[in-house]
């Protein structure tokens, strides 16, 4: 591997706190640019207000680094199925990466599966990727993205040869000849997995070299019958899977099989949304563990292969690796049992999606909820914005006002909907 870079990057440096100098500045570049969400808040002469929500966050707050994890590195790497790569059981989520310094440092640590997408950041993500991945060697890497453009998803329509220029276009955007890995891309149904069209161009792209295996990601309602059906079609070398504490009993089994087959397991949405307004009720120290504490009780199913977490500063990369390796323990569970109380009423389990049905404007309440969480919980602020201002006007919460909410009494979880889309609203489109 190439030897510690970050030195040679000014803009790497942290100042005392383990800060990014750069990174506010960053994020009020990045409002500026492209996205409607961000043009409009600029327009409205919202840049100020942007900076005291900025200082008003809790991931600002929580950039006190613990001394242990100053330096933590990946301790352990595990076997992805059949692709014979052993992954980082930490690795790099890329969603509004920014940063290709960030990557570096990762990189520099032992991690070494990057999980990317045409549409995180309007494909700024695979450009920033493709920067950080410069001089080192390409086959220690794994360099994943989705069968996708910047634009959005590919329809179900898509003819064979528009699938493999997108992923040519992944390939020339991240600057290197061929993806170890594509996803089928937030699948949410039987007939989407099996497309023949990606099907096709995922075979004509392998007899070419440019990409070498098969996945699906999906955190759709129908979560477990997609990922049972991947597993047993025998066409899937690798599934990405929402999963975190005490969700999801079914998957269990489906790792298991998929184990067995030599399907690679990789998780995603471990921190169950990492509420602040949960976390803000924690002890600094109980703060600071909870995501260790949510990585470690996934990695504790020996069938996951390892988990992507979005990691977009240095900070990141010390506090999730410092779980890199360890064992859950009785005080993670207490830690994990603590956050579900506190999120009650609060929190859609991922794919859950029973209320979807009874909207009459069919407005996607779980997506906007998750929208919300990346711009409020995840400091993806610009995400969460460029995601809303995707939706048409016709479906989005602005259809909340004045309706009877049936979708409340459709809830099994007792979520106040109504009244968390209205302020998701005001928040996403910045008014
Ligand atoms: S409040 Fe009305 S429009 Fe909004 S999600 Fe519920 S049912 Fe749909
Ligand atoms: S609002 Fe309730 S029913 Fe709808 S997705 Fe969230 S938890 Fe499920």
């Amino acid at each position: 591997m190439r030897k510690q870079q970050s030195e040679a990057h000014p803009a790497s440096q942290q100042d005392e706190q383990g800060r990014t100098p750069t990174s506010r500045r960053t994020f009020l570049r990045n409002a500026a640019l492209g996205t409607a969400g961000g043009a409009a808040a600029l327009a409205a002469g919202c840049e100020y207000k942007t900076q005291l929500f900025l200082l008003s966050q809790p991931e600002t707050e929580a950039e006190e680094k613990s001394p242990d994890w100053q330096e933590a590195r990946v301790r352990s790497y595990r076997q992805l199925g059949r692709t014979g790569m052993q992954m980082s059981d930490i690795s790099f989520g890329c969603s509004g990466l920014d940063s290709a310094d960030v990557v570096r440092r990762a990189i520099d640590r032992g991690i070494n599966y990057f999980d990317t997408s045409p549409d995180y950041s309007r494909a700024g993500s695979e450009k920033t990727l493709g920067q950080g991945i410069q001089g080192y060697p390409r086959d220690k890497l794994f360099i994943v993205s989705k069968f996708c453009t910047p634009r959005g998803h590919l329809s179900d329509t898509t003819p064979v040869r528009d699938v493999m220029a997108a992923v040519e276009s992944s390939l020339q955007r991240i600057g290197t000849d061929y993806l170890d890995l594509a996803h089928i891309h937030a699948c949410n149904s039987i007939e989407r997995l099996m497309n023949p069209n990606i099907h096709e161009a995922f075979d004509r792209l392998k007899e070419q070299g440019k990409l070498r295996f098969l996945g699906v990601s999906s955190h759709t309602p129908r979560l477990e019958e997609v990922m049972r059906h991947a597993v047993d079609s025998d066409r899937f070398d690798v599934i990405m899977v929402a999963y975190n504490f005490r969700n999801w009993p079914e998957l269990t089994n489906i790792f298991h099989d998929a184990k067995r087959k030599g399907v690679g397991v990789v998780a995603m949405k471990t921190l169950k949304g990492a509420r602040h307004s949960a976390l803000s009720d924690f002890t600094p120290t109980e703060r600071e563990s909870f995501s260790q504490a949510a990585f470690k009780w996934v990695l504790s199913n020996p069938d996951v292969s390892g988990l992507v977490v979005t990691i977009g500063s240095f900070h990141h990369i010390d506090e999730y690796l410092h779980a890199s390796g360890q064992p859950f323990q009785p005080a993670d569970l207490a830690l994990l049992e603590k956050y579900d109380r506190l999120v009650a009423n609060d929190y859609c389990p991922p794919g859950c999606g029973e209320c979807l049905s009874s909207c009459p404007s069919d407005v996607p309440v779980d997506d906007i909820l998750r929208y919300a969480m990346y711009y409020e919980n995840y400091g993806q602020q610009r995400v969460g914005m460029e995601e809303y201002a995707n939706l048409p006007l016709a479906r989005n919460a602005s259809q909340c006002v004045d309706c009877r909410a049936p979708c409340e009494s459709a809830c099994p979880h007792g979520i106040p909907i109504q009244a968390k889309l209205l302020r998701a609203d005001r928040m996403l489109r910045f008014v």
